[in-house]
This record gives structure tokens, C-alpha cells and sequence, in this order.
């Protein structure tokens, strides 16, 4: 079952989301681009989940409830669930592990809870953008225990990334593969520590015309979030 994926979304509820990001709009736009499986991933956050998901559905993609989270070492980390009852409850964790910075409204945007038909349910004041006090360290172990799985966000950017901040790949941490971004840099791929990953690419949009176009595609076994994390945590066999 081949389907096209983009497993790195931003909605209105992240600080540097665009407002016109809401579950309806972010979920429209990617059937338009030709998506079948999405996951949002607002920093530090699973609380827009919800109304992605219901909206997803209606628009008759498979969506992904799933997390960006920042590490206490500025790495960034995608991690997604199968359910979003699990989603949530990791969602509760991180929040209780965020240090209590309000948000600056007018510096780093909005952050806004939406139902998934465009209608407000209200503003997270404390600042979602900043680390929450979990290592790199044990970020698989500790997502996998909520029955999802981890990977390292855009590890060829010069910020945020597992690679700019920790120096190189270390498979001791565990994560089964690692995320690109759309631009990731030509001849990147041929670092010696990243020889045999594998990746995936994610637009890592937080504006609507940011959705890209279906490019990227997976083959799960079946059209369900356990199967799509099924695949990505299992190299793929090729004959
Ligand atoms: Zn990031
Ligand atoms: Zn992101």
C-alpha cells in the first residue's frame, strides 16, 4: 500500500505557527497536496491533536497524533502515537517537565487550541518553544513506554538538530531512523556516522503554502497509525 506522508506539521497552536494554520485549513491543504498519512507535531504539545485527527478524517487522510519535542539539549525530536489517548497522555508529561516562561504574544506568536471547525477553544500562555527537561538520552525509551516511537527532527539544519548539537550520530541513543528536511544540504548523506540510516523527509510547514506537494511515500502494511509506525521502526527489505 503505497502512501504519500508528511509526519512533520505545524498547527496555529505552535508560537511560530501561522494563525491560518488550524486543524480544518492544515488538514485541507495536505488532501490538496495529494497526502494520505500526516501527524502534527506542535512543539511541546500534543493539544490540537484532537481536532487535527477528526479533521484528518473528514478529509479522508490517516493522520498520526505526534509531538515536536525539545529536548533539554535543543534537540529537537519527532515522536508519534498510535492512538490519541497515548498522544495525550505523553502530551501531560511533557507539560509537566516545560519550564513556566509565559509566552510573549507580540514576540513569538499566538498559541492557540482550536476545534477541528475553526473555532477557538482558547490560548496556552506559558511559552511551548523552549526545552522541556528531558535528555536525548532516554527519548526512545521514554516515547516507546507510551506506546509510540522517536526519531530526530531535521538533522541537517545548523540548529535545533541532533547532529549540530550533539556532533554526530550516536546509534547508542537508540532511534530506529532520522528525519531530513526538504533542503537538506547536497552530499550531507555522506557522512561516515550516518552511513546505513535510514530517512525520511518532513516539510516541517508552520504556514499553509509550506505543505508540500506528495513526494515522499511509504508502503505499511495496512492504513492504520500502528502499521505506519510499524514501518518506520522497521528497516525496509529490499530484494
Ligand atoms: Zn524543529
Ligand atoms: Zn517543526
Amino acid at each position: 500500500m503505497k502512501l504519500f506522508y508528511d509526519l512533520h506539521l505545524h498547527s496555529c497552536l505552535s508560537p511560530c505557527g501561522d494563525e491560518d494554520m488550524t486543524p480544518a485549513n492544515l488538514t485541507a491543504m495536505c488532501a490538496l497536496a495529494g497526502l494520505n498519512v500526516v501527524a502534527l507535531t506542535d512543539h511541546n504539545t500534543t493539544g490540537n491533536c484532537a481536532a487535527f485527527c477528526k479533521a484528518a478524517e473528514r478529509n479522508g487522510l490517516l493522520a498520526l497524533p505526534g509531538m515536536e519535542l525539545c529536548t533539554r539539549e535543543e534537540v529537537h525530536v519527532i515522536c508519534l502515537f498510535p492512538s490519541l489517548l497515548s498522544a495525550e497522555r505523553f502530551g501531560a508529561y511533557v507539560s509537566r517537565r516545560l519550564s513556566p516562561i509565559p509566552n510573549n504574544p507580540d514576540l513569538f506568536g499566538r498559541q492557540i487550541y482550536m476545534d477541528d471547525m475553526d473555532g477557538i477553544l482558547g490560548e496556552e500562555s506559558r511559552l511551548l518553544a523552549g526545552c522541556a527537561d528531558i535528555s536525548v538520552d532516554h527519548v526512545c525509551a521514554l516515547v516507546s513506554s507510551f506506546g509510540g516511537l522517536a526519531y530526530p527532527a531535521h538533522i541537517d539544519r545548523p540548529s535545533f538538530s541532533l547532529i549540530a548539537t550533539l556532533g554526530f550520530w550516536n546509534p547508542d541513543l537508540g532511534f530506529p531512523l532520522a528525519e531530513l528536511s526538504r533542503h537538506c544540504p547536497p552530499g550531507f548523506l555522506h557522512r561516515p556516522d550516518l552511513h546505513g540510516l535510514r530517512f525520511i523527509t518532513g516539510s516541517d510547514a508552520h504556514y499553509l503554502d509550506q505543505v508540500a506537494d506528495a513526494a515522499h511515500w511509504m508502503e505499511p502494511p495496512d492504513r492504520t497509525p500502528a502499521a505506519v509506525l510499524h514501518w518506520l521502526s522497521k528497516p525496509v527489505q529490499t530484494s
